[in-house]
């Protein structure tokens, strides 16, 4: 199975995307994550990232597109990946779907954590407070949040119209929000039924 979430930041995307790899046996594949290792490592990739990750602007598609694609090629013959985080651009998921289906990799089911602005504010406030990552300051939330807005929202459209887009309310507890996308997971029969 081959599962996309989608959602602005501080929706619960990571946290969710862990959980249901450990529950489905997927690979977990963060963009945020890879990147952050990237420019943590000081490779060259890295230097060219870092200044996209600190201002909470998006990496160039191509630049996103050659860090991710081998990561969700792999995963997809290993049992299936969750996404977290990719595609984040309609122009992203043109490109990743047409490398996909050729590879037999398809996404099945496209997550969107569902999550109103001021909740987002205050978990990404208090995830500063715990993690110190240096794009959760206020200015840079703004951004993300606008970013989100701008160039990532067309995507509900996008994999609504492919029939593949199941919306899951993302204010609920961890364990509910799970609950809800494992339903999800069965309404959009990519999940064996009980
Ligand atoms: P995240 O940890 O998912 O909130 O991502 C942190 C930052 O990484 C974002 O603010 C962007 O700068 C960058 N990033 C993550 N995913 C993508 C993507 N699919 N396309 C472009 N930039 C991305």
């Amino acid at each position: 199975m081959n599962v996309l979430l989608i959602g602005p930041p501080g929706s619960g995307k990571g946290t969710q995307g862990e959980r249901l790899a450990e529950l489905l046996g997927l690979q977990h594949i963060a963009a945020g994550d890879l990147l952050r290792a990237e420019v943590e490592s000081g490779s060259d990739l890295g230097a060219r990232v870092r200044h996209y990750l600190d201002s909470g602007d998006l990496v160039p598609d191509d630049l996103i597109i050659e860090l991710m694609v081998p990561h969700v090629l792999d995963a997809a013959k290993s049992g299936g990946y969750i996404l977290d985080g990719f595609p984040r651009t309609v122009a992203q998921a043109r490109i990743a779907r047409e490398i996909a289906d050729a590879a037999g990799a398809t996404a099945d089911v496209a997550i969107l954590l569902d999550t109103p602005r001021a909740e987002l504010v205050r978990r990404i406030m208090a995830r500063a407070i715990a993690e110190g990552r240096s794009d959760d300051t206020p200015e840079v939330i703004e951004n993300r949040l606008q970013v989100y807005d701008d160039a990532t929202r067309p995507l509900i459209d996008f994999y609504r119209d492919r029939g593949l887009l199941q919306k899951v309310d993302g204010t609920r507890s961890a364990d509910e929000v799970t609950a809800d996308i494992l339903a999800a997971l069965h309404d959009q029969d990519v999940t064996p039924r009980p």
